[in-house]
């Protein structure tokens, strides 16, 4: 899932402050796992909103709706509707969702509430790992389902590079990071021996085609049997 989390309240203020009619519009599957972007925030957002231009003295009126997916056009119909009336739109999704709202509303300004972080897992209740990168050419089954390339700090595909102590990755002796980082190469070398598979490392693994990467600008996929 994509992993967001809410810009501070005053970078949101500063974006919306010269619009009287807004409309929230949160996300409700990704962002809302993330607890960011989903009903209940839309609802503690504007809830805030209304506090803070009262408190600045200000009348504005504040609206807010939810759609389970934004960045599928589908879902985007009756916010459209909505947002006839709106002078402005604040969306909570990810960057994807907000920018498939803007291209549905071509004559309403758009404003991201988030912050798009990462393709992440949830590992426990308030913690999101970054675990893929969608570099489009996934090698998890050479690396025990551990990705080398999101979670090895210098994105190592061929073993480590040393620098790791205790079993933690020396990332953590340049930045604090809570909790802190281990070594994606040492749990590529456990997760291989407990499945009885070390003998992979023995075999270097290829130079990566990075074209099917982000360097090569947007991606599109085309599915001829999906389409209409
Ligand atoms: S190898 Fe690529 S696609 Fe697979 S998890 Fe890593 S970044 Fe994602
Ligand atoms: S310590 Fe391990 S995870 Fe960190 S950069 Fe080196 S090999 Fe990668």
């Amino acid at each position: 899932m994509i992993v967001g989390t809410r810009k501070p309240l005053v970078e949101i203020l500063e974006m919306v402050k010269p619009y009287h009619r807004l409309l929230l519009v949160g996300c409700d599957t990704c962002v809302a796992e993330s607890a960011s972007g989903g009903r209940r925030e839309t609802s503690e957002l504007a809830a805030a909103l209304e506090m803070a231009f009262r408190v600045a003295g200000t009348d504005k009126d504040i609206r807010e709706t939810c759609v389970d997916r934004q960045c599928i056009h589908e879902f985007l119909l009756a916010v459209v509707e909505a947002a006839a009336e709106a002078d402005a739109v604040l969306s909570l999704a990810c960057g994807a969702g907000v920018q498939a709202l803007a291209a549905r509303l071509p004559k309403t300004p758009v404003f991201p509430a988030l912050n798009t972080q990462f393709i992440g897992e949830t590992a426990e209740r308030g913690l999101w790992l970054e675990n893929c990168r969608g570099c489009g050419n996934c090698l998890l089954g050479l690396t025990g389902g551990i990705c080398p390339i999101t979670r090895c700090a210098k994105g190592l595909l061929n073993g480590p590079c040393g620098g790791a102590r205790d079993g933690w990755c020396e990332i953590n002796l340049a930045r604090e990071i809570t909790p802190p980082v281990t070594c994606a190469w040492l749990e590529i070398y456990d997760r291989l021996h407990s499945l009885g598979q070390l003998n992979r490392l023995l075999e270097p693994l290829p130079p990566k085609d990075w074209s099917q990467g982000d360097a090569g600008g947007p991606r599109r996929v085309l599915r001829p049997d999906q389409r209409p």
